[in-house]
């Protein structure tokens, strides 16, 4: 060893500081190596190499952790990009939406401009979907959604809800510009669609709510979702904006529905009969069942008042079933008790949605075997409107209960639209003429000409005609000078409670 202990204890040191240095990372530091070339040297030679393998694969590793983490963003991206987006059309989904417009109700209303929220529906969608087949109605939800972004600004959000029902969030855009957004939206979907060889039109009902103080994101949905079925019920193809009166009346619709749907169990319906009358002899042929709600709280409910609902809700299948068990027991207790009793029939009322109810037919053969009454007992009444519009599978039902024996009535003949050659296509046998055209009879000669019109017209097409809403003497005479045969209304009797008929009965049965 040339070299004195001090220089080698400083070499060394500087050795031990080098290596610490890397070891705390610091990969870019080297150690100077001396002059001398000897083992210290040596290793400080060594521990550099190393050094400078370390900072290689460092930055190797570096370099391939930076590619890895950019290629877990692009595809966390994608997967958010998927799962926020529409399969089919490519727009912004539910989740999206939503997010959005948390977004904007966060942001309250810069420059004045509050959000507002666009429902779009579309009108005849199921019939395209059953007539061209699913894959013409992706075409055309895929078109619809084409045809949304072109008419909409670039800061605003379209979206699918799902099915054919799509969304637009408008942010920062004045009251006009939202409608007009609206009625472009309304007026680009009125335009014809190519869609493979076909010809495709379609519409859509729009509901739009600007958001009102501090509506949250799920109110300015629900509101937009209100107005939208308003758009629809008011006929379909209209723009309609939200206003607060809707939502009550949705609330107390809602309300309704719920206590109707546990109004028969809870023994809260009743049926009151009307009697029919022969106006000849003032006899009673039969009787028309007329349903109540009894309410605990708001006394008795008129089927006016919830017919409709139930209709619309779907209740009204449960309300008819439950209808037509509860009549024809009731025509067999009356004739339990007044054998006598032959030739008297029991009118229900049908609602259009149970004549498509799968098991109709089967509901009524079976009841009325299980109340051994025959079914030429039995009278449907079906309101006119309905028969106007019957699709094919209505036709097959009133088919199949006609051939049971069953008497099919037109109700409310004379509110709709049915011409005589229409009257004959259709398989009823009875007509009863609503009290609207009875209503002057008396004093105006005119309405006079008019109902005997009909009333001859009812019987070319060879069915037979009675008259509801008789209040007077008067106007029953009048009606069986017109030869009209059977009447209904006040003046023979009101809708009464099932044991009050049979004392009817019995007293219209006198001679007069
Ligand atoms: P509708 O079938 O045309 O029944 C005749 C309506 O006229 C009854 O009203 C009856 O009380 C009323 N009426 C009877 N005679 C007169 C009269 O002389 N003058 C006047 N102004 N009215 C008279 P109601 O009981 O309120 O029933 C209304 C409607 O509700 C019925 O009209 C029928 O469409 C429907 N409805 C009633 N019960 C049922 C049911 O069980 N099922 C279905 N689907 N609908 C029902
Ligand atoms: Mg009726
Ligand atoms: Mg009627």
């Amino acid at each position: 060893m040339t070299s004195d202990h001090g220089t080698d204890d400083a070499r060394l040191q500087q050795l031990v500081d080098g290596i610490v240095r890397l070891a705390a990372g610091e990969l870019s530091a080297r150690i100077e190596p001396s002059a001398q070339r000897d083992a210290i040297d040596a290793v400080i030679t060594g521990v550099n190499l190393l050094a400078e393998e370390l900072g290689h694969i460092y930055a190797d590793l570096e370099e391939r952790v930076a590619a890895r983490t950019a290629m877990l963003k692009r595809t966390q991206v994608e997967l958010e990009k998927l799962v926020k987006t529409d399969a089919l059309t490519g727009l912004a989904n539910r989740t999206l939406l939503s997010e959005r417009i948390h977004e904007a109700t966060d942001a309250g209303a810069p420059g004045g401009h509050v959000p507002a929220v666009l429902i779009l529906d579309l009108d005849s969608f199921k019939a395209i979907n059953d007539t061209l087949g699913h894959s013409a109605g992706d075409a055309v939800l895929v078109e619809v959604a084409r045809r949304l972004c072109t008419i909409v600004r670039a800061t605003d959000t379209v979206a699918r809800l799902g099915g054919d029902e799509f969304a637009v969030l408008v942010t920062g855009a004045s009251v006009e510009e939202v409608l007009l957004i609206a009625h472009r939206a309304w007026e680009c979907l009125q335009e014809s669609m190519d869609i493979g060889t076909e010809t495709v039109w379609t519409t859509a009902s729009i509901g739009i709510c600007l958001r009102n103080g501090s509506s949250t994101a799920e109110e300015l949905v629900r509101d937009a979702d209100i107005a939208m079925y308003q758009a629809k019920a008011q006929g379909r193809n209209k723009v309609q904006l939200f206003h607060p009166d809707m939502l009550d009346a949705v609330q107390e619709r809602s309300r309704v529905t719920a206590e109707l749907r546990s109004a028969a169990a809870d023994g809260q319906l009743t049926l009151l009969y009307q009697p029919v009358v022969a106006l000849a002899s003032g006899r009673v042929t039969g009787v028309e069942a007329l349903v109540r709600w009894h309410h605990p709280v708001h006394g008795t409910i008129m089927p006016d008042n919830f017919i409709g609902i139930a209709e619309e809700t779907g209740l009204i299948l449960e309300l008819g079933r439950w209808v037509l068990h509860e009549g024809v027991a009731q025509l067999q207790r009356w004739k339990e008790t007044a054998p006598d009793l032959t030739d008297f029939r029991l009118h229900l009322n049908l609602s259009a949605a149970e004549l498509l109810r799968s098991d109709l037919v089967d509901d009524v053969r079976e009841t009325l075997a299980e109340n051994g009454a025959e079914a030429g007992r039995l009278v449907l009444e079906i309101t006119e409107s309905v028969l106007m519009s019957r699709e094919t599978g209505e036709e097959q039902v009133l088919e199949k209960l006609r051939a049971m024996g069953i008497g099919l009535q037109i109700d409310d003949f004379g509110t709709g639209y049915s011409s005589i050659s229409y009257l004959r296509s259709l398989p009823a046998d009875t007509v009863k003429v609503d009290h609207t055209l009875i209503d002057n009879l008396e004093t105006d000669p005119q309405q006079r000409k008019f109902v005997s019109a009909i009333l001859q017209l009812i019987s070319a097409a060879e069915l037979e005609a009675i008259v509801e809403g008789i209040e007077t003497a008067g106007q029953a005479a009048q009606l069986l000078e017109m030869g009209c045969l059977y009447g209904q209304g006040y003046f023979f009797g009101r809708p009464v409670p099932a044991e009050e008929i049979l004392d009817l009965v019995r007293r219209q049965d006198q001679p007069r």
